[in-house]
């Protein structure tokens, strides 16, 4: 059921920063899934490039006990592994200095396509840029890969943009947003565009709302004072909530490219309303459960930064004039959960006497746990007794639907790698988005800051602060539950 894997074409594929915890849990388990897969060629080669003092050797047991650790049991297959490792190798470079360069330049192979990870600090960027164009390692062909954050606001992000471009041009940068990378994301897209069903209804004429949730069960322990700097607002909303957002209020694209794409995701967000005071609320995570509070966490007591936000916002174009968005993102929430859900509008007319147990249809979008989509319907309650109505769901998980072959759905990281090999950056963000969506973020965190707004808490396990679920009460709606 899951179709033909077509491997992609022969590649040199660089991983600044291949030490890192990134590399470690995702980029390298997932390069050896699709290895094992068939998509890898075999004349591939994998180069970590970091700071440590490592040889080949070193670091294939370090990517072995990576795979060890962070590849399911089943998917272990000794020989797959061994010969994987034979195409890993490993370069100890300095991203400021000229330590290991040349070396890195004599690894490198013609006729192969040349991508470089950079799986490093954002303040690395401009300095790996740099280096591999002074050294002669990338050429106009070759894609470099950068990681989230990409920014802190507008100006930085364009300052990051303006370090890249003056070694690479837009269609060699690759911009990961690794959400756009869930299967579930992309059949939103198909499920919007391959069918005739949805598209009339996707309006404010018949969509009363959307909720966009992204909930996590961990707090910000160990990486409190990072997390700090930025708050949930920087560090998921302004990408990931963002997108996702994008792809449910998007025109049609012309056609289903790179460009094409990004266009409309573009337009989505420069339509996007400033959001008033009111419609947002922030919170901290209290101490609970033997755990510590986020002000713990992040070793500040007088912190301002949230690890939960709430906000309404309205797009103000023909589609979507009156239907309101609802975004809303935590840490330390009661289940691990990110969904999209839809709710359609009541009938404009019940033609049946008793509209008892009526709700609305929702269609609701699951990226995690479970990808998978889900309608819910209205239907007769079955058995004698009168015109009962009962909501039921039309489910497709992709597990029911794939069976066992579901397990080889790839995970978002290596779905994206294969992207940047093919040169395909259509679940890539490009940068006049990323700086759309900075210019809409920038001016509602300079809003709370000036006034000095206190984020509320909220108790460990709960859904959010109180005045989240009053953000929504106020408008006669319901946040769904946050199940895992
Ligand atoms: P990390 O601190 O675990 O690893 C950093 C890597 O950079 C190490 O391999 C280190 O050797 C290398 N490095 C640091 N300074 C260097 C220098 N001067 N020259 C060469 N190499 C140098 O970081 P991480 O968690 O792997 O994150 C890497 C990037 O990915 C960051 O931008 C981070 O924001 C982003 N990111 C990480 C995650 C995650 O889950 N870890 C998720 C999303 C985004």
């Amino acid at each position: 059921m899951v179709s033909r894997v077509i491997p992609v074409d022969p590649f040199d594929l660089v991983i600044f920063g291949g030490t890192g915890d990134l590399a470690r849990r995702k980029i390298l388990p997932g390069l050896y899934r699709r290895f094992l897969a068939g998509q890898m060629p075999a004349d591939s080669r994998i180069i970590g490039a970091a700071r440590a003092e490592l040889d080949d050797a070193g670091f294939q047991k370090m990517v072995a006990e990576a795979i060890a650790e962070f590849v399911p049991a089943e998917r272990q297959d000794k020989a797959a592994i061994k010969a994987f490792l034979d195409r890993v190798g490993y370069v100890s470079i300095d991203a400021k200095g000229t330590g290991g360069w040349d070396a890195l330049k004599s690894r490198m192979r013609e006729n192969v396509v040349r991508a470089f990870y950079f799986s490093v600090a954002p303040a690395l960027f401009g300095d790996l840029a740099e280096r591999l164009h002074s050294h002669g390692i990338a050429d106009a062909w070759s894609r470099i890969v950068v990681e989230k954050p990409f920014g802190r606001d507008l100006a930085s992000a364009k300052a990051l943009n303006a370090v890249l471009a003056e070694h690479f041009d837009e269609h060699q940068i690759y911009r990961i947003d690794h959400y756009l990378g869930k299967e579930t994301v992309q059949n939103l897209m198909a499920v919007r565009f391959a069918n005739i069903l949805f598209e009339p209804l996707w309006k404010a004429e018949y969509i009363d709302h959307v909720q966009i949730t992204v909930a996590e069960t961990v707090g910000v322990e160990g990486r409190g004072a990072y997390y700090d700097k930025s708050g949930a607002m920087r560090d998921m909303v302004q990408n990931h909530l963002m997108q996702l957002l994008c792809l449910i209020a998007m025109e049609p694209p012309y056609h289903f490219d790179p460009d094409a794409v990004r266009d409309e995701k573009l337009k989505v967000i420069r339509a996007l309303d400033a959001v008033k005071p009111e419609d947002i609320v922030r919170g901290q995570y209290l101490a609970g459960g033997g755990q510590g509070g986020y002000l713990e966490h992040c070793e500040d007591p007088n912190s301002r930064t949230e690890s939960y936000i709430a906000l309404k916002c309205h797009i103000s174009n023909w589609r979507w004039k009156g239907t309101p968005f609802y975004l809303r993102t935590g840490k330390r929430l009661r289940s691990r959960a990110s969904e999209i859900a839809i709710t359609f509008k009541e009938p404009p007319h019940s033609i049946f006497d008793d509209a008892k147990g009526w709700r609305e249809n929702v269609l609701v979008i699951r990226l995690q746990p479970n990808e998978g989509m889900n309608l819910m319907m209205m239907i007769k309650e079955p058995g004698p007794g009168g015109m009962r109505l009962m909501q039921v769901p039309l489910d497709m998980s992709f597990a029911d639907a794939l069976g066992a072959d579901a397990e080889d759905i790839p995970d978002a990281y290596e779905r994206l790698i294969m992207d940047v090999i093919r040169g395909n950056q259509t679940l890539f963000m490009r940068g006049d988005e990323v700086e759309a969506a900075w210019a809409w973020a920038d001016p509602i965190i300079a809003g709370w800051e000036a006034r000095g707004d206190r984020p509320q808490g909220y108790d460990p396990g709960s859904s959010g602060p109180e005045d989240a679920l009053m953000l929504m009460h106020r408008d006669g709606r319901r946040w769904r539950e946050i199940k895992g």
